[in-house]
Parts: structure tokens; C-alpha cells; sequence
């Protein structure tokens, strides 16, 4: 599981612009997928080689004041959840009574935090910092998070609280946006997938969707081998199966396996839970509800499996009892407003009944071998060539932008790299053109495929 870190605090001393500092290199990535409503206030950062997930409390935009605006309900939840809460402070306005109140309540939930000073800028960090060492709390960090300054050794310092233990096995394996060469990374990948379990499938979606009714019976099938894990407390169950002979671990953040009795079966939907089990999965199955039709907190989830790169597919449930003309009406309505991820199958079931859910593995394991494909560079560079050929880069400043080559950078998602001049310079639309020409020509069904360019200039 990957740890999580809560930004609370009252309004305005700058939880968004440390959120944004943090997230910032995911941000690129979805920022050009269009007709997508995105949850801001959950994401995903990197610090060296460890990844964790950040979630900006500050969702409150109303004129609530005081303790009410920086104590909204989420905020709570978040809190409780969250492995790390920092607490944010503006040097500014210096020591303010509801930031009093907000450590008057942590200390009240017994939980560790630590106190953030933002907005350090133009002054000295001692003289900053010195209003709140009245409130005693040993952990205490300065920063400007408009100007990413102190920022890193920030985080680094608070993520050395939690154990190592939490992070997800690829998380080293994962990290070639530093400039991981070819293949290395990825071999890794395959090899840590098959130590763990075979293919890692999430079963993720909102609450009531029918997460527990499709686990249940995906365990429940004959063709099904369980093995034994033992039960976690808070996190995802994993449960390791075979299946016409492969193997695969189900990551159940329905958590079916350890409930023992009724009033353990009321789970708390767990937006954390759910972004740690996307991110630890190769092959996310989404489901939504066929029944009411796709909803704001679908597209959030869906969001989150492209920013994390993982092989997606998408699973309409509760098929049965829809009429002829509903189910025609409610096919054309998802076709049409999941476009943008028409890479991912489409499969129409019932949990409940079993229908489709064997024909959901077909595209489980086609979406995983398309996420881990070895992509030779004469490939990757003969494709390159074609596709620059059917429709060259613009002129920038007159010069023609040049496109050389392109080798593979990692896996899951596939990440082809391409080397040139000027590529800072490509527009957009040029890139999602080149990432359409590469997922056709290697025929990458059931994943997202990712494009970085490296320029020689
Ligand atoms: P939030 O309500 O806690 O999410 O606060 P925001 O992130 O929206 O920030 C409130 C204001 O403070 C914005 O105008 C930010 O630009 C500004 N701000 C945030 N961080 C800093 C900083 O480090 N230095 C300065 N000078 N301003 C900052
Ligand atoms: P979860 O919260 O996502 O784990 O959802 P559950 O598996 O607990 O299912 C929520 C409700 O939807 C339960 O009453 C299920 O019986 C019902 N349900 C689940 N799958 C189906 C299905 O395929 N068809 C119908 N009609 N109901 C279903």
C-alpha cells in the first residue's frame, strides 16, 4: 500500500500549491485528455525512488470560516485514514487561533503530524518559524510551496515515519521518467510480476457497483484455485488464484475474503484504498453500474487508472433486467462518453448471475501481455519513420522539429521514447497523434501507451 499524505489546515495557507508541487509530474499526463472531470483533490507524487499519495483536503470552497472550512467531513475521513497528516501554517499571518483549534483536535485524535510553515519566501526561516514553537510540536518544517523551496527535503524527512514496508514492489521498477534506459526497468517488471503472483487484476469502482458480487464469483468458480493469505486489517486483500493454469493475484479493495460476519461486510468505501490498489495493479477492472449509467465519481476512478498508466478494462454490470431498448440506450451513451479511452474492452455483465464474467479474463490477459510486450528499438524507430513520413512535425521558428528515433522506456504502461531536436517544441496534438500510430501498429489493446521525448539540442 502506498503511503498517503493528508494536507489540512485553514484556507489560504497553500495546501492546493503544495498539492500541485507535489503531483506536478502527473499533472502533464492527464492534462490533455479531454472531456475527463478530474478529482483534484487526490494524487499521486514521487520523492526519489518512493511514491505515495497526496490528498488536498482543502475541497472546501464555500464561505465556511474557521475551524468549520479547514474541518469539512472529508477532511475528517482523510485524516483517519491517511498514514502522514501535515499540518500547513501561513509565516505570514503567523500564528493564527484556528491553527491552535486544528492541534487542539489532531492531539484530540491521538494522531502524529507534523507542522508545516508555508510561505517562507523573503524571510528568514528562523524568524518564520519562531510564532509557532508555542505550539510544542517537535516535527516542524519550512517551506514555500509556491517556490518549491524546502519542499523535497520536506516530504523526504516526513516519508522516513513510515516503513519502507508500504510501497508498492515496483515502485523502483517503475521510475524510468528519470531516464531509465531501454529495457532494464522492464525485464525487472515481468520477473517481480511472476515472484508475485502472476498478473495483479484490481476489481475497483464506487461503492454498490457489485465489486464483492463479481469477486465472490470470480473465487467461486470452479476453474478457480485459491490460495490461502493471510488477512490484513486496513488495506486491500490480496488473493493469490489459479486459472486455466495462470496465475494471478485479485486485489479486493471490496475486501470480501476477510469479512466474518455481517457487520464486518459494511465496509467504508475507501477512495485510498482504491488509488493503492490501482497503482499496485497491472490490470485494473473498472466497474460502474449499467444500471444508472455512468456517474462524476466513475470518471474519477477512470482518471486515476490513466494517470497511473495501468492496463484498464471496463466492466458494465448489472445487465440482467434491462430491457432490449435500455440496454441499446445505455451502450451508445458509454460509447460515447468513454471515447477518450477506447483503448480498453468493454465487457457487459452480471456478477450476480455470472454472465460474461469468464469472457472478462480474455481481455484481462490480452491487456497485460499488451502492457508487458518487449518493444524492439529498429521497431519502435521503423514505426517512427512511417508515421513522420505520412505526416512530418511542424516548423518551429522555421526550423523543422526532427524526430530520429525511438526506443523503449518501461512497461505497464509501454513507454516508447523518441529522440530529435527541438522536441520541447512538439505541439499536443502532434504527440496524441504518434501515441494513436504506436498503440495501432503494436497493437496495444487494453493499455495506455506513453510517449516522452528526449532531445539532442
Ligand atoms: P489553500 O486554500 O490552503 O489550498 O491555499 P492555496 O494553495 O490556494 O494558496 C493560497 C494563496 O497563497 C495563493 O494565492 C497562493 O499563490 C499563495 N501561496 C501558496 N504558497 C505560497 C508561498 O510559499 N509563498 C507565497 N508568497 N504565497 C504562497
Ligand atoms: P460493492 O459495494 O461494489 O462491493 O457491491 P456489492 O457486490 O455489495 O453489490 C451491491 C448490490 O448490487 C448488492 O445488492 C448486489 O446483490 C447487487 N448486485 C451486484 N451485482 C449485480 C448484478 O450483476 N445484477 C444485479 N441485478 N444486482 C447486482
Amino acid at each position: 500500500m502506498l503511503p498517503s499524505i493528508a494536507l489540512v489546515g485553514r484556507p489560504n495557507v497553500g495546501k492546493s500549491t503544495l498539492f500541485n508541487q507535489l503531483t506536478r509530474s502527473r499533472d502533464a499526463l492527464v492534462a490533455n485528455l479531454s472531456g475527463l472531470t478530474r478529482d483534484r483533490k487526490y494524487g499521486e507524487g514521487r520523492s526519489d525512488d518512493r511514491a505515495f499519495i497526496v490528498i488536498d483536503t482543502g475541497g472546501v470552497s464555500g464561505d465556511e470560516e474557521g475551524i468549520d472550512a479547514a474541518m469539512a467531513e472529508q477532511s475528517l475521513l482523510a485524516i483517519e485514514e491517511a498514514d502522514i497528516v501535515l499540518l500547513l501554517v501561513d509565516a505570514r499571518d503567523g500564528l493564527n487561533p484556528v491553527d491552535e483549534q486544528l492541534v487542539q483536535y489532531l492531539r484530540q485524535q491521538s494522531r502524529d503530524f507534523h507542522l508545516v510553515v508555508n510561505k517562507i519566501d523573503g524571510r528568514d526561516p528562523d524568524v518564520a518559524v519562531s510564532d509557532f514553537h508555542a505550539l510544542g510540536i517537535a516535527s516542524m518544517h519550512a517551506i514555500a510551496a509556491s517556490h518549491g523551496r524546502g519542499v523535497r527535503q520536506m516530504i523526504e524527512s516526513v516519508l522516513e515515519t513510515i516503513p519502507r514496508s508500504y510501497e508498492h514492489p515496483e515502485a523502483e521498477g517503475d521510475s524510468e521518467e528519470e531516464g531509465g534506459i531501454e529495457g532494464s526497468g522492464a525485464e525487472q517488471g515481468e520477473d517481480e510480476a511472476e515472484d508475485h503472483g502472476g498478473t495483479r487484476v484490481a476489481i475497483v469502482g464506487r461503492p454498490n457497483v457489485g465489486k464483492s458480487t463479481l469477486v465472490n464469483r470470480i473465487l467461486g468458480e470452479e476453474r478457480v484455485v485459491v490460495y490461502d493469505q493471510p488477512g490484513t486489517t486496513r488495506d486491500s486483500v490480496y488473493i493469490k488464484f489459479v486459472r486455466e493454469g495462470r496465475p494471478y493475484t485479485l486485489i479486493d479493495t471490496a475486501g470480501v475474503r476477510r469479512r466474518k460476519n455481517v457487520r464486518e461486510a459494511i465496509e467504508k468505501f475507501s477512495i485510498i484504498k482504491t488509488l493503492s490498489a490501482i497503482s499496485d495493479a497491472n490490470v485494473v477492472v473498472l466497474l460502474v453500474d449499467g444500471q444508472e449509467g455512468l456517474v462524476d465519481q466513475d470518471l474519477h476512478l477512470l482518471g486515476h487508472c490513466l494517470e497511473a498508466g495501468r492496463a484498464l478494462v471496463l466492466a458494465v454490470n448489472k445487465w440482467d433486467g434491462l430491457d432490449p431498448d435500455q440496454k441499446e440506450m445505455i451502450r451508445s451513451e458509454l460509447d460515447r462518453r468513454l471515447r477518450f479511452v477506447e483503448f480498453a474492452d468493454m465487457h457487459f455483465i452480471s456478477a450476480l448471475h455470472g454472465s460474461g464474467v469468464g469472457t472478462l479474463f480474455g481481455s484481462i490477459d490480452a491487456a497485460y501481455a499488451a502492457a508487458m510486450q518487449p518493444m524492439g528499438t529498429s521497431r519502435l524507430t521503423r514505426i517512427l519513420e512511417e508515421a513522420v513520413a505520412d505526416h512530418p512535425p511542424p516548423l518551429v521558428n522555421g526550423r523543422r522539429i526532427k524526430l530520429r528515433y525511438a526506443h523503449a522506456g518501461g512497461r505497464n504502461p509501454p513507454r516508447v521514447v523518441v529522440h530529435g531536436n527541438q522536441t520541447d517544441k512538439v505541439p499536443n496534438s502532434y504527440q496524441r497523434y504518434l501515441e494513436k500510430v504506436f498503440s495501432r501498429r503494436l497493437e496495444l489493446t487494453g493499455t495506455p501507451l506513453r510517449i516522452e521525448f528526449r532531445s539532442s539540442d
